[in-house]
């Protein structure tokens, strides 16, 4: 057989590969990120090859890969910096030339990463790695189709709409009103909601077996503290508001029975100081944990800040949330997503926190559960397996059988 026709024939048994972009900047892109692979593999497997590269920090020449790891550093320590990028980037001119210096800068690198995976198509799930992708594999005289999916929910970022993507999945109506407004093509936008892991979308057992499973106590109302995957915002000073507060107060309506899980992410700082306080009531201390829904599930509300992926994976497990911080520019748009559908407050205040949480498990635990009601209303549990099988029509690829609705349990906040 000739060379020609050896390449002819693997080209045909070649399986199709898509390759993922993005960058370690938070958790929710890498979060998004393997979500997508993992209904990539799920449902495709047999057919598809999906790879997840970082192509700042692994692709890209010092220093410009070092650049998402001053993101975690900005947000906790100065977020004024990082507004002042953000702001300063929404001009149009402006990120346009960055991006092309940027490109010019790590061109051979960002070469390289192509011609290594060779994909059939590329999805980014981050704002920086739109225009890049596509100017690169311009100069490379290829042609791949990128498309885009927005991992923000509300404040979306500019340099995230690229008219030149194949499809543009946006997660919630402000988000396709904005992309409308930034000239996308209507026919390229589809809409299903946050890319959040497939688990998700699967019915969560009832919360006692959940909390037995977990080691926590079956009967107390349960409150988790989130920070994002990185473990930042007022964490502290809240867990020691509401862990005062139940601890002191039973009058006024107040119930003792709280018990608080309090997810550091990847802030070990912060994970093993708080392991070293005696709490007054339950707690639970974690580092990363990898089966967050697994503690959603067995929780009653959340007090988080208002990062897009723990809003929308909340959603799906019916918790109402109490927002205490947001990162200035991107998160500023979740706040008020959250309370125009009324599925939670937003609240700075680490005693006024405690007060909330105290009159939910409390008083005002029909509201609680009225906000659980309204959060699975929201959810869109199944957005990540219908993004991938809308990407992967575009290979030419045919969905397996229908993703069966998720049943929805109401009596997850039930007293
Ligand atoms: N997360 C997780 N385990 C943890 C902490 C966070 O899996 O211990 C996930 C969380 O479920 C969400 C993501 O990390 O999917 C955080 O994304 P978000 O958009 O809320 O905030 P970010 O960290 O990107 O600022």
């Amino acid at each position: 057989m000739t060379g020609a026709k050896i390449a002819a024939m693997d080209s045909l048994t070649r399986k199709k590969r898509v390759l993922i972009l993005m960058t370690k900047a938070g958790g929710g892109h890498l979060a998004s990120a393997r979500a997508l692979k993992s209904a990539f593999d799920t449902r495709y497997g047999e057919r598809l090859d999906v790879d997840i590269v970082d192509l700042w920090m692994d692709h890209t020449p010092w220093p410009l890969n070092q650049l998402p790891k001053t993101y975690r550093f900005t947000v906790g320590n100065a977020p004024w910096i990082h507004e002042l990028y953000y702001e300063v980037g929404k001009n149009r001119r402006v990120a346009r030339s960055l991006m092309r210096a940027a490109c010019g800068f790590a061109r051979e690198t960002l070469t390289h990463a192509i011609e290594q995976y060779d994909p059939d198509l590329m999805l980014s799930v981050h704002p920086l790695l739109q225009r890049i992708p596509l100017q690169v594999t311009r100069q490379m005289r290829r042609s791949i189709p990128l498309v885009t999916v927005i991992t923000d929910l509300v404040s979306i970022h500019p340099t995230w709409f690229e008219p030149e993507a194949m499809l543009c999945f946006v997660p919630t109506d402000e988000a396709r009103a904005l992309a409308l407004k930034a000239g996308i093509d209507p026919s390229r936008i589809r809409q299903y909601g946050l890319p959040i892991r497939p688990v998700f979308a699967e019915p969560s057992p009832p919360k006692t077996e959940v909390r037995r499973r977990l080691g926590l106590a079956v009967d107390l109302d349960t409150v988790l503290i989130v920070g994002g995957g990185d473990g930042v915002g007022p964490v502290r000073d809240t867990a020691q508001a509401i862990a005062h507060r139940f601890s002191t107060a039973t009058e006024g309506g107040c119930p003792s029975g709280c018990q608080m899980v309090i997810v550091c992410g990847r802030n070990e700082k912060l994970r093993i100081s708080l392991q070293g306080v005696s709490w007054p009531i339950p707690t639970e201390v974690l580092g990363f944990v990898d089966e967050i829904w697994d503690w959603m599930a067995a929780s009653d509300c959340v007090v988080t800040k208002a990062g897009p992926g723990t809003i929308a994976e909340s959603l799906t497990r019916g918790l109402p949330m109490v927002i205490s911080g947001y990162i200035p520019g991107q998160e500023e748009g979740n706040v008020s997503y959250v309370q125009d559908h009324q599925v939670g407050v937003f609240e700075t205040d680490p005693n006024r926190i405690a007060d909330t949480v105290a009159r939910w498990f409390g008083d005002d635990r029909a509201e609680l559960i009225l906000m659980s009601r309204r959060c699975h209303t929201l959810a869109r549990p199944r957005a990540t397996i219908e993004i991938v099988d809308e990407t992967t029509r575009h290979l030419g690829e045919t969905p397996p059988a229908p993703w069966e609705e998720p049943r929805v349990l109401w009596r997850s906040v039930l007293p």
